[in-house]
């Protein structure tokens, strides 16, 4: 499991905060104040390799075909 550090605008306080998605890492406020005045830091914990996505999907669809059937 992952864990972002953030930085507090409002208290100025640093923390860490377990996230489960990444769509929860955008809305993490703070531990301290409670304020969602926050941002993200860059982790230096950060996954390296992670799994890029493959480009394109050229997979062939063959079908359409009947020929001399009945
Ligand atoms: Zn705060």
């Amino acid at each position: 499991m992952p864990i972002y550090e953030y930085h507090c605008n409002n208290c100025n306080m640093d923390f860490e905060q377990l996230v489960f998605s990444s769509s929860q890492a955008d809305n993490v406020p703070c531990t301290e104040c409670g304020s969602s005045n926050v941002e993200r830091k860059v982790s230096s914990i950060a996954s390296a390799g992670t799994a890029s996505g493959s480009t394109g999907g050229a997979s062939s669809h063959s079908g359409c075909g009947s020929s001399g059937f009945g």
